[in-house]
Protein backbone atom coordinates (compact mmCIF):
# COMPACT_ATOMS: atom_id res chain seq x y z
CA UNK A 1 0.00 0.00 0.00
CA UNK A 2 1.83 3.07 -1.24
CA UNK A 3 -0.09 6.31 0.08
CA UNK A 4 2.90 8.71 -0.06
CA UNK A 5 1.96 11.77 -2.08
CA UNK A 6 4.08 14.01 -4.26
CA UNK A 7 4.32 15.76 -1.01
CA UNK A 8 5.93 13.46 0.55
CA UNK A 9 8.32 12.85 -2.00
CA UNK A 10 9.39 15.89 -2.05
CA UNK A 11 9.75 16.28 1.60
CA UNK A 12 11.86 12.81 1.72
CA UNK A 13 14.19 14.29 -1.49
CA UNK A 14 14.63 17.68 0.42
CA UNK A 15 14.33 17.15 3.66
CA UNK A 16 13.20 19.74 6.42
CA UNK A 17 13.73 22.86 4.63
CA UNK A 18 12.53 26.45 3.89
CA UNK A 19 12.42 28.66 1.21
CA UNK A 20 14.41 31.60 1.17
CA UNK A 21 11.57 34.51 1.97
CA UNK A 22 13.96 36.59 -0.54
CA UNK A 23 14.54 34.76 -3.68
CA UNK A 24 12.42 31.36 -2.79
CA UNK A 25 15.51 28.90 -3.50
CA UNK A 26 14.72 26.14 -0.92
CA UNK A 27 17.48 25.90 1.49
CA UNK A 28 17.93 24.48 4.78
CA UNK A 29 15.77 24.87 7.70
CA UNK A 30 17.97 26.40 10.13
CA UNK A 31 19.08 29.44 8.30
CA UNK A 32 16.76 32.24 8.02
CA UNK A 33 18.08 33.38 4.27
CA UNK A 34 19.41 31.49 1.62
CA UNK A 35 22.82 34.09 1.09
CA UNK A 36 24.41 37.44 2.72
CA UNK A 37 22.66 39.28 -0.28
CA UNK A 38 19.11 37.94 0.54
CA UNK A 39 19.87 39.22 3.96
CA UNK A 40 20.78 42.33 3.59
CA UNK A 41 17.88 43.14 0.80
CA UNK A 42 15.41 41.74 3.28
CA UNK A 43 16.87 43.93 6.35
CA UNK A 44 16.91 46.93 3.83
CA UNK A 45 13.08 46.36 3.22
CA UNK A 46 12.13 45.70 6.70
CA UNK A 47 13.09 49.25 7.35
CA UNK A 48 11.96 50.82 4.90
CA UNK A 49 8.62 49.12 5.56
CA UNK A 50 8.98 49.88 9.21
CA UNK A 51 9.08 53.67 8.23
CA UNK A 52 6.19 53.08 5.51
CA UNK A 53 3.88 51.53 8.85
CA UNK A 54 5.24 54.71 11.23
CA UNK A 55 3.71 57.26 8.41
CA UNK A 56 0.44 55.34 8.04
CA UNK A 57 0.38 55.35 12.12
CA UNK A 58 0.97 59.49 12.07
CA UNK A 59 -1.64 59.50 9.29
CA UNK A 60 -4.40 57.32 10.89
CA UNK A 61 -3.78 59.56 14.46
CA UNK A 62 -3.93 62.56 12.24
CA UNK A 63 -7.40 61.54 10.92
CA UNK A 64 -8.62 60.64 14.29
CA UNK A 65 -7.54 63.95 15.61
CA UNK A 66 -9.22 65.57 12.79
CA UNK A 67 -12.48 63.42 13.35
CA UNK A 68 -12.60 64.50 16.60
CA UNK A 69 -12.25 67.84 16.59
CA UNK A 70 -15.19 67.68 14.01
CA UNK A 71 -16.97 65.81 16.29
CA UNK A 72 -16.40 68.88 19.31
CA UNK A 73 -17.15 71.47 16.60
CA UNK A 74 -20.88 69.63 15.84
CA UNK A 75 -21.49 69.12 19.35
ZN1 LIG B 1 17.63 34.06 -1.37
Amino acid sequence: MSQSSWKDQIKKKWGPHLHCPICGKAMSAEKKFCSQTCRDQYLGKEKKQKKRSRIQMIFLFGMMGVMFIVMMFLN
